[in-house]
């Protein structure tokens, strides 16, 4: 498949052919990436996931409860691709409502993983990774809430890019939980992310919590020597063939001309506690307004009343109603203190310990997971699912932006990502930083 950068150098004529062609492989494709085939315009076809708005599809967030929904705009990420000469084309599969982290839980059933089809794919935008990887995309849209772009890119071997917290506008993302959230890139490579994330990027008065910060055009500067900080602890809890790559990883960084510094950091699991109470705490506040009345799927009923309690009960799949549970119990009376307002402050220790870290480093070098893809149907018990979070939450609560890239496969096969984390708003030092890796390491899908 060409790339991004490719792709914008064809013409009007070149594209329609080519977009018949994906069309033809994306059907005939055993990945289960796509959901429709959907097209907007004219451009550069760019997969878009299912939470994300295009004005006239229908955007159901691979769930029951939202069948027969048709979004009524395009969300700000839309209009800035068809500003550009790109189209939004297909919808990909991913977890409902953005819960899970191997796009098993959508209602039009797994996507598979491109390097072995008997593994998940990652989650939630394991679609928009499995097509990219694939070769029956360019490159995709995802969401990340707690490491859903940059887990199911370093599952199936391609660069996912989670921006710093309100670069990137949420209006017309589906929320899951919205101080988390945020659009980015899944590519074939750390360029082709840069392209996208420069276009996407920039304030929107319709998005309160976007950033009033517009800077130029991203430069990689493949002369810049950076310093890369190791979580010496994170690590232990890694698989052996994630640990060996890292030790390399580091080894190409500073044969590169780069230097590598060791740091501890807090036990990860509080990250997953702290993720899991905030998260769901937003997520049922966020998802009450599937009722039956104002969006997609309504069940027959007799009372307002039955409405309710029948769409929610019909439409939601089990983690999704685990979730709304889960949420509602920890914002409840005699538990907020308890359990919401304990996670706020913890998530102030976490975001003070990595800007200490970047007082001294310009990246944090981490593993995207402990394991690389599980098979499918092996991950049934939601804390080993939510455990296996570990490495990725944790930004989302710091709000820094990440970028997952591969840099080798294991014994197995199946990639092996990392990902580099920056401080707030310096995405350019991982862009930086991944393509120093991407040439030093030299992965080739
Ligand atoms: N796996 C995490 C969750 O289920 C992250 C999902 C995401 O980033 N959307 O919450």
């Amino acid at each position: 498949m060409i790339t991004l950068k490719e792709a914008l150098t064809k013409s009007k004529e070149e594209l329609a052919e080519m977009r018949i062609d994906l069309k033809k492989r994306a059907k005939s494709s055993e990945l289960n990436a796509y959901i429709s085939y959907d097209a907007s315009g004219e451009g550069v076809p760019i997969l878009i996931k299912d939470n994300i708005q295009v004005e006239g599809w229908s955007v159901t967030c691979a769930s029951k409860i939202l069948q027969g929904y048709i979004a009524p705009y395009d969300a700000t990420v839309i209009t800035k691709l068809k500003s550009v000469g790109m189209m939004a084309f297909g919808r990909s599969n991913m977890d409902e409502f953005a819960m899970g982290s191997t796009t098993e839980s959508s209602f039009y059933g797994i996507t598979k993983n491109p390097h072995n089809i008997e593994h998940v794919p990652g989650g939630s935008s394991g679609g928009s990774a499995a097509a990219v990887a694939g070769g029956i995309a360019i490159a995709a849209l995802g969401s990340d809430t707690g490491g859903s772009i940059r887990q199911p890119a370093a599952y199936c071997g391609c660069v996912g890019l989670k921006p710093t917290y309100g670069r990137v506008s949420r209006y017309g993302l589906s929320a899951y939980a919205s101080s988390l959230d945020q659009i980015g890139p899944i590519t074939q490579n750390v360029e082709d992310a840069m392209i996208l994330y420069d276009i996407l990027k920039g304030h929107d008065a319709k998005d309160s919590t976007s950033a009033e910060i517009n800077e130029g055009k991203s430069i990689i500067d493949e002369t810049r020597k950076l310093t890369i900080a190791a979580i010496d602890n994170y690590i232990s809890e890694a698989s052996p063939e994630i640990q060996e790559a890292y030790a390399e990883t580091l080894k190409a960084f500073e044969d590169a001309g780069h230097t590598v510094i060791h740091k501890n950091m807090t036990n990860t699991k509080y990250d997953i506690s702290t993720y899991y109470i905030v998260a769901t705490a937003e997520a049922a506040t966020n998802l009450a307004r599937y009722d039956g009345v104002r969006y997609g799927n309504r069940a027959p009923s007799s009372s307002v009343e039955e409405l309710f309690y029948k769409t929610r009960s019909e439409g939601f799949g089990e983690e999704v109603k685990r979730r709304i549970l889960l949420g509602n119990f920890v914002l409840s009376s005699g538990y907020y203190d308890a359990y919401y307002l304990k996670a706020q402050k913890v998530r102030h220790l976490i975001r003070n310990e990595f800007n200490k870290i970047f007082d001294e480093a310009d990246l944090i070098l981490s593993p995207v997971a402990p394991n690389t893809a599980p098979k499918i149907g092996s991950m049934q018990d939601p804390l080993e699912m939510y455990k296996s979070d570990m490495y990725t939450i944790a930004i989302n609560l710091a709000g820094l932006p990440a970028l997952s890239l591969p840099v080798k496969k294991d014994s197995n096969g199946l990639p092996i990502g990392f990902q580099l984390i920056a401080k707030a708003f310096n995405e350019q030092a991982i862009f930086d930083g991944a393509s120093s890796l991407e040439r030093a390491m030299g992965y080739i899908k």
